[in-house]
């Protein structure tokens, strides 16, 4: 039988709608993100994420720099959403999640943003990924219906910062197949001093529990290479040990079990306001990278992503570019890839 992703059957009962409506209740007082800022985004509030009610996206575009599983060969057909609910110091996306022309542009209809995933559909891709979608989901939830009622039928893809309500995510069952949440830190006063967020151990916690409890961690992956459901969870490295890996990957090997696929990102560098934080003003070194390796393989965790560390070169969008923010996408495929042995990173 012929795969198709559980949001089609939804879309055609008309639940994926009431999943829209019922999300779109959740903004107004706002409380789609742990930060519960209760402002009526349908009356024009703006909370942190600086958005009233309604998408908007940066670009959409085939990315093959995400992990081999999600791009393949014919790339991942990113929905890059403007506006986020972080606020990291360190952002490489910063134009289009801080910037204030994000907070001007007029928000993207549902039947625009359908018309974006079908797009990318017809141009091959192997997924809908939904870029920092946590602000927005009654929205893409809404262009999803709609390009579903249209014949759209690729995994979608959730791929956040894991700062997600469990509440909103449980209202994601069956309507994403994919979850990407990239697991940032493991100390909240870390969080608050360089994301502007409180509480986010607990919350990111909580959420990621939630997406393995909908996805499983037994990844499905179809005979193009990419996945079709399952979870993968970054852990983005970050200088002078801010990230704190080793409890994050031992919380996950104790929640979620070591066969969980993680990836473990050596791509930082200083962006946006990180080269005035003295703690965030450079690179991760080779010997700190390898040293969450190091941890990873010594707690059994033998499905892992390894990047090479001249990822720091790559995965540079320039959303000044327009609807092609990634000058080199012709030039890098990603993460190189273990499948579960180990890659030298040096
Ligand atoms: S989605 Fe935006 S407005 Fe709503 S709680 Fe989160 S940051 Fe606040």
């Amino acid at each position: 039988m012929t795969w198709a992703p559980p949001y089609g059957r939804l879309s055609e009962t008309g639940e994926l709608a009431e999943r829209a409506i019922a999300l779109a209740g959740l903004a107004s007082p706002c409380r789609l993100c742990p930060h519960r800022c209760a402002v009526d985004r349908a009356a024009g509030g703006r909370g942190i994420c600086g958005l009233p009610a309604g998408a908007v996206v940066a670009a959409a575009t085939a990315h093959f720099g995400e992990e081999p599983e999600i791009s393949g060969t014919r790339g991942s057909g990113t929905v890059f959403f403007g506006g986020c609910n972080l606020r990291c110091a360190y952002c490489q996306n910063s134009t289009i999640s801080q910037g204030a022309d994000m907070r001007r542009r007029p928000v993207t209809t549902s039947a625009d943003l359908a018309a974006m995933m079908l797009d990318l559909a017809g141009r091959g891709v192997h997924n809908i990924n939904w870029v920092t979608p946590s602000h927005v989901v009654p929205w893409a939830v809404a262009g999803l219906d709609a390009a579903a009622a249209a014949g759209l039928a690729l995994p979608v893809v959730y791929n956040s910062s894991a700062y997600d309500s469990a509440e909103v995510l449980r209202l994601l069952d069956g309507v994403v197949d994919v979850y990407l949440p990239d697991l940032r830190y493991s100390d909240d006063d870390a969080a608050k001093e360089f994301s502007g967020v409180e509480g986010y151990v607990a919350a990111s916690r909580a959420a990621i529990v939630e997406m393995a409890r909908q996805v499983g961690t037994a990844n499905d992956v179809g005979p193009d290479g990419t996945l079709r459901r399952g979870l993968i969870v970054r852990l983005l490295v970050l200088p002078n040990d801010i990230s704190g890996a080793r409890e994050s990957l031992a919380f996950l090997r104790d929640a979620l079990g070591t066969a969980t696929r993680i990836a473990l990102m050596a791509q930082y560098f200083p962006a946006h306001k990180a080269p005035d934080e003295l703690l965030l003003s450079r690179r991760t070194s080779v010997r700190e990278y390898q040293r969450v390796l190091d941890v990873a393989e010594h707690m059994g965790f033998d499905n892992a992503l390894v990047q090479e560390m001249e990822a720091q070169d790559f995965y540079r969008p320039d959303f000044d570019r327009g609807a092609e923010p990634f000058a080199d996408a012709a030039h890098f495929q990603g993460l190189g890839t273990t499948d579960g042995r180990r890659e030298d990173s040096r």
